[in-house]
C-alpha cells in the first residue's frame, strides 16, 4: 500500500475492545470505515464500527473475507496468534508490521531490542526453571519481580519477590511459562510517551504523561507530567528511536521508570495506549486520529498540547460515580459501552481538562 487511503476506504481492526472502538470513531470523524475482528460477541467496538466479524483468530475463512474487505489491516491489542498474522500478511498490509509485534510480544525479545538499540531497562535475566531462577537472583539481587516473557498485561503473570524464600512460590505463579527475572526499580515516577510515525517516516510525539499505576493496573495520568526540560527530551527521544529502528507505522506507547540515574525503558505497547486517552481533550489531534492518519497513509496531525489533563481510569464499581462526573464541570466521560462492572475491568475513562498554564 503506497496510496493513501481515500474517503470511504476500509480499516480492519484485530480486536473489539475500547482502543478498538475508539480508533473507530476517530476513523469514521476521517471519512473512513471500520471493520472490527474479534472473537467475543458483542465488542464494544462494534457499537460504532461499520462492519464486524466474530470469528476466532484460528477460523482461515473468516480471516480470509476480512481481509478481502479491507484496505489496511491495523490491531488493538499485541497478543494476536501468530499463524493468524502470517495469513493475514499474504492478504493485505499490516500496520505497524510484524517485528514491532514480535518484538512486544516476548519481554525477552523486547529486552534484548531495547538494550541492543544503547537503551537502559531494569537489569533482567531469562528463567526457566529453579536453577535458572536462583542463578538469575544470585546477579539481580533481591528486591525483584519475575514476569512471564509472554502474555502478560495489567499487572498479570507477575510475582514479586522479596526475599530468596519467596523465589520457590513466585515460580509456581508462573505455571511453567518462560519468565523473566527483572530487578525491582526504586522509581521516582512512572511516564508515558504516546508517539506517532507515518508510512512517510515522519515523526510526532505527544507530551510525556505521568502514570500512577494501582495493583498493576492504570489508575491516573497527568499533564504535564513532573519531569525536567531535559528528561521530557530523552523521553521523546527514546520513543523516536524505537520507531525509526522499527520501522514503524502508526502510534506506540513506550512506558519509562524515573530514576536518579536517567529513564529506563519499562516496556513498550505497539498500539495506542490508556495512559494516551489524556490526548482525547487536550490536543486537537488525539492518540487515535494520529494512529488512524499514519495507517491510512496520511500526513500526522499536531499533537501539541494545549490543556493540563488528569486522565483517571474507571474501573469496576467507578462507574458507579458517573451520575456525580455528568454534574462536575471541566470533565470529558468516555464509556466503554461493556455490561456489568467486574473488579479490574476498565468501564470508562474521564478527562479533568484545565487550560493549559
Ligand atoms: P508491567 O506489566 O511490566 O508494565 O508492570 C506493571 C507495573 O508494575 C508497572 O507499571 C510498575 O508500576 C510495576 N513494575 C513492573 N516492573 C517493575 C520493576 N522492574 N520495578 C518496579 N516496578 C515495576
Amino acid at each position: 500500500m503506497t496510496e493513501p487511503l481515500a474517503p470511504g476506504a476500509v480499516i480492519g481492526i484485530l480486536g473489539g475492545g475500547q482502543l478498538g472502538r475508539m480508533l473507530a470513531v476517530a476513523a469514521s470523524r476521517l471519512g473512513l470505515r471500520v471493520h472490527v475482528f474479534e472473537p467475543a460477541p458483542n465488542p464494544p467496538a462494534g457499537d460504532v464500527a461499520h462492519q464486524v466479524t466474530t470469528a476466532g483468530y484460528d477460523d482461515e475463512a473468516a480471516l480470509r473475507a476480512f481481509a478481502a474487505g479491507v484496505d489496511v489491516v491495523t490491531f488493538e491489542f499485541e497478543n494476536i496468534p501468530t499463524a493468524a498474522l502470517d495469513l493475514l500478511e499474504t492478504l493485505r498490509p499490516i500496520r505497524p508490521n510484524r517485528r514491532a509485534l514480535a518484538v512486544s510480544q516476548d519481554r525477552i525479545a523486547e529486552k534484548s531490542f531495547l538494550n541492543g538499540l544503547g537503551l537502559a531497562t531494569a537489569p533482567w535475566a531469562a528463567v526457566d526453571d529453579a536453577a535458572g531462577l536462583e542463578a538469575a537472583l544470585a546477579t539481580i539481587g533481591c528486591p525483584a519481580i519475575l514476569k512471564t516473557t509472554r502474555l502478560g498485561y495489567d499487572g498479570k503473570g507477575q510475582a514479586r519477590i522479596m526475599a530468596p524464600a519467596d523465589a520457590p512460590g513466585a515460580l509456581a505463579a508462573m505455571q511453567g511459562q518462560p519468565a523473566v527475572l527483572e530487578g525491582f526499580v526504586a522509581f521516582g515516577a512512572e511516564v508515558s510517551v504516546i508517539a506517532a510515525r507515518g508510512a512517510d517516516g515522519q515523526v510526532a510525539a505527544f507530551d510525556p504523561g505521568e502514570n500512577v499505576h494501582e495493583g498493576g493496573i492504570l489508575r491516573t495520568t497527568t499533564v504535564p507530567a513532573r519531569l525536567s526540560p531535559g528528561l521530557r527530551t530523552d523521553a521523546v527521544l527514546i520513543a523516536a528511536r524505537i520507531l525509526n529502528a522499527l520501522d514503524y507505522v502508526g502510534v506506540l506507547g513506550v512506558e519509562l521508570f524515573v530514576t536518579p540515574q536517567g529513564l529506563l525503558v519499562n516496556e513498550i505497547a505497539p498500539r495506542v495506549h490508556n495512559s494516551g486517552h489524556w490526548t482525547q481533550q487536550g490536543c486537537a489531534v488525539d492518540q487515535f486520529e494520529q494512529h488512524v492518519r499514519a495507517v491510512a497513509g496520511w500526513p500526522l496531525g499536531d499533537g501539541s498540547r494545549y490543556a493540563d489533563v488528569v486522565m483517571e481510569n474507571l474501573i469496576g464499581d467507578d462507574v458507579d460515580r458517573v451520575p456525580l462526573l455528568l454534574r462536575e464541570s471541566g470533565v470529558a466521560i468516555h464509556l466503554y459501552g461493556k455490561g456489568a462492572p467486574r473488579p479490574g475491568r476498565k468501564m470508562g475513562h474521564v478527562n479533568r481538562v484545565k487550560p493549559r498554564v
